[in-house]
């Protein structure tokens, strides 16, 4: 990695340039919550002043990105006894402004499962390999725990990644595309002021978590507690609406749905994102469910998170955003689950 520092004044003039042959999405206040506090979604800019950089965590992960909730992944015609199919794959050029380190964590989660696994998505590839990611640290959220699962920092995943140092941003390039963008307006090399002052704001950003959650030992302590009444507990809470994986930078969950037309002469495969907490998401021919109740199909979400994906990839697959517990009208979320599961293996 290349470490770069940049005026704002050239950040502003960057993302003019970008805009040029981009589309670019940044984070932008849609409304305000009834305490004032600002509601953010990843939307496209047409200029650097729609952005709000300063805000805390936007509302739907930046994931819809990569991953929609919707998306066509091939169209048949039959026409005269033959048929035709119609994949597409490419997306125009597209930079993403102002993802945060959590965010841009679960783009490198969601990599090993959707780029690097047995079956790798070619339309995944597509929507990554064509967008330019400019990260943006900032200090902790108000409930996020990503410092608990190690997402709070990142080293790889983006092409740049600002920290803002007051008048100036310390850049990190962590691409070829990266350095040759940031090379088009004026960059220099840090000096030893511009190093002690981002250690110095990453040491004052590490100690402002207000939420912290053991993550020690929780994959032997969901073994252990496979029968737990936590999750009666927090399952008898659960509405089923699956907002929780809607919110959720690394769920991936989907169905793929087939689409015909009633005179027979198209259809469509058309995946859609799901969510394990859906009353129907183990159903499976015949009508069986293998997840029917509540508290199970809660239990299995958390087993995906912290659990499953750990045994795959040694790490869980939970960011730390705690997206999930805001949206949660139930009020489930994951430091209580976990401190939940702690107390009771404790005891
Ligand atoms: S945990 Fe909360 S957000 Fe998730 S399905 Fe249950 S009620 Fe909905
Ligand atoms: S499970 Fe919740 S806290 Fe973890 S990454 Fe998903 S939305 Fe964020």
């Amino acid at each position: 990695m290349l470490f770069k520092v940049m005026a704002k004044s050239s950040f502003e003039e960057l993302v003019g340039l970008l805009l040029e042959s981009n589309e670019v999405i940044g984070p932008r206040m849609k409304t305000r919550h009834p305490d004032g506090k600002g509601v953010h979604q990843f939307l496209p800019i047409t200029a650097f002043a729609d952005m709000d950089l300063d805000y805390e965590k936007s509302e739907y992960s930046p994931k819809t990105y990569f991953l929609p909730f919707k998306e066509n992944l091939s169209t048949y015609r039959f026409q005269g006894g033959d048929w035709e199919q119609e994949i597409k794959y490419r997306i125009q050029p597209r930079a993403i402004v102002g993802m945060r380190a959590c965010d841009i964590n679960a783009l490198v989660k969601l990599d090993k499962v959707l780029l690097k696994g047995d079956f790798p998505s070619p339309y995944y590839l597509a929507r990554r390999k064509n967008t330019f990611i400019i990260g943006l640290d900032h200090d902790p959220c108000e409930n996020g725990f990503c410092a608990s699962v190690g997402s709070d920092i990142v080293s790889h995943g983006f092409d740049l990644f600002l920290t803002d140092l007051g008048d100036r941003y310390f850049v990190a390039i962590d691409s070829d595309r990266g350095y040759r963008v940031a090379a088009n307006v004026e960059i220099r090399d840090p000096t030893e002021a511009d190093n002690e002052a981002y250690v110095q704001t990453r040491n004052r950003i590490a100690k402002g978590f207000k939420v912290e959650v053991s993550i020690r030992n929780l994959p032997q302590i969901l073994d252990l507690e496979f029968q737990s009444p936590v999750w009666k507990k927090w399952g008898d809470k659960c509405l089923s609406c699956g907002s929780c994986s809607a919110v959720c930078p690394t769920c991936y969950c989907y169905g793929v749905e087939e689409k015909v037309a009633m005179d027979f002469s198209e259809s469509a495969k058309v995946k859609r994102l799901y969510s394990c907490n859906l009353y129907d998401f183990a159903m499976v021919a015949g009508g069986h469910n293998f997840r029917p109740s509540r508290e199970s199909r809660l239990k299995y979400r958390y087993y995906h998170q912290h659990r499953g994906f750990v045994e795959t990839y040694d790490e869980p697959k939970c960011v730390g955003c705690n997206r999930c517990g805001d949206v949660c009208l139930a009020g489930i979320n994951p430091p209580e689950v976990i401190t939940d599961l702690e107390k009771e293996a404790a005891r």
